[in-house]
């Protein structure tokens, strides 16, 4: 007789788990959501799956890269050389390609020679762990002075994750050695994400794993795994429970001793809301667009049609307007309706004519760990039966599908060596 093992949630790192456990456990996926994928789920529009937020694979996304040949995807990714580009005073300045910094014209030649400088120190160097130590914001003033750390990096901070003093240049790091190690190499999968998790689940239900929908988990003690199911609430007995879930959320619906909730507690979330647009319009020809100088509702836009020129609808951009925010920022708080007149309003500041022709806004509260100074990955195993994966647990690695996949690969297969 097969153990039980049930999964809380329905995301990459819960299907990656669920892959590898399911020749020797009874799996059960339990997913809150009506669609599978959580962060890299999509919706449907016009005979399209369009997914809610950006979704771009790199040369470096082994993992991500490895689900996709597995499944038998490779031939529907599209790669492109793109860039990351920089807007001050409303030009757009392209900063992917060493070429690039000599056009930047924001700065002066002696910041450019620093910036070409930790270019290449950051491209040379693959372990940052040694700087664990060392907030962010004072090994980049040394590095590459105020000027630099001030004009491009704090705000590039502010844009993405709060502040840099607030992180550690062990983190950070690692995020410029893989940008400059990806350069331009980003890639998109035309037939969708929902495409590859559609793949992996049937690949779960056909060796006997179950799949549950709009089963959201709201108790778990003794090993009674309580969820809701069609207004329903049903009882399974779990052998082995792994959640995959931000932390904070298995500590509000478990009985996990207190010293184990205290420590996930300390994992933080940020906010982030993903504005999906269809325009007729261009608003740049770069696929990522961050907003310097002036600063405006949205932190950036990604054009998702210079990775997949297919992506619309009809013939239209495709763009991604997002921000990153805490949960009790106020723009977080307005209707949904208001944020997107407000994305609306600001564009227009860079491109006067823009017009939507569709838009999807989705709001996303737990949309990244924060990972600040000497955070600490949480274990594998928090208790007898009870254990974890999910983005949290890959720092300094950061938020992708790729660490997702990953996380749910190693906990199975700890799991599968503790069994044998
Ligand atoms: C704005 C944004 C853009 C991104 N862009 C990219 C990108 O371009 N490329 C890339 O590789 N990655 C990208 N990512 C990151 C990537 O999507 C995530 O790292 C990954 O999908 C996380 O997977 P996960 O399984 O760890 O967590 P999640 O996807 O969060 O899965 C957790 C699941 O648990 C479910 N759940 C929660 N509570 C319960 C409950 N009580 N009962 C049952 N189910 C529950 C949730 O509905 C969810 O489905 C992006 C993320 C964001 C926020």
């Amino acid at each position: 007789m097969k153990e039980t093992v049930v999964i809380i949630g329905g995301g990459l790192s819960a299907l990656a788990c669920a892959e590898k456990l399911v020749e020797r456990y009874n799996v059960i996926i339990l997913e809150r959501d009506g669609v599978l994928g959580g962060l890299a789920k999509s919706f449907f529009y016009k005979g399209k799956w369009i997914p809610i937020t950006f979704r771009h694979i790199m040369s470096i996304d082994k993992t991500t890269l490895h689900f996709i040949e597995k499944y038998g995807l490779e031939d529907a990714l599209l790669w492109k050389d793109v860039n990351i580009a920089f807007w001050f005073d409303n030009e757009c300045y392209p900063l992917t390609k060493p070429q690039h910094i000599f056009k930047f014209k924001p700065f002066g030649i002696v910041d450019k020679v620093r910036l070409m400088k930790l270019g290449l120190y950051c491209y040379l160097k693959a372990d940052w762990s040694d700087l664990k130590d060392v907030k962010a914001d004072e090994w980049l003033e040394e590095f590459v002075g105020e000027n630099i750390t001030n004009t491009l990096f704090n705000i590039l901070a502010e844009v993405k994750f709060g502040t840099l003093s607030s992180v550690s240049i062990e983190w950070f790091g690692s995020r410029l050695h893989e940008t400059s190690v990806n350069r331009e190499k980003y890639s998109y999968l035309t037939v969708g994400v929902q495409e590859l998790i559609r793949a992996i689940s049937d690949y779960i239900k056909r060796r006997g794993g179950e799949i549950l929908l709009n089963a959201e988990v709201t108790r778990i003690k003794d090993n009674n795994v309580e969820f809701v199911c069609n207004n329903e609430k049903i009882v399974v007995k779990a052998d082995k429970i792994i959640s995959s879930v931000p932390p904070e959320l298995l500590v509000n619906i478990s009985d996990l001793p207190i010293n184990v909730k205290n420590e996930l507690k300390e994992i933080k979330y940020r906010s982030a809301i993903s504005m999906v647009v269809g325009s007729k319009q261009l608003i740049s020809d770069q696929y990522w667009n961050v907003f310097m100088r002036p600063r405006f509702s949205f932190g950036g836009i990604f054009n998702h049609t210079v990775l997949y020129p297919e992506g619309g609808v009809d013939g239209e951009y495709v763009y991604y307007f997002f921000t990153y925010l805490d949960e009790t920022d106020d723009f977080y708080g307005l209707p949904e309706n208001e944020i997107r007149d407000k994305y609306i309003e600001d564009v227009k500041a860079i491109c006067p004519n823009f017009e939507a022709l569709w838009t999807k806004l989705t709001k996303i509260r737990y949309a990244s760990p924060f990972y600040s100074f000497k955070y600490k990955n949480p274990p594998i195993k928090i208790l007898n039966d009870t254990y974890l994966i999910g983005i949290y647990r890959e720092h300094p690695a950061t938020r992708t599908m790729n660490s997702a996949l990953l996380s749910g690969q190693k906990t199975a297969e700890f799991i599968l060596r503790e069994a044998d």
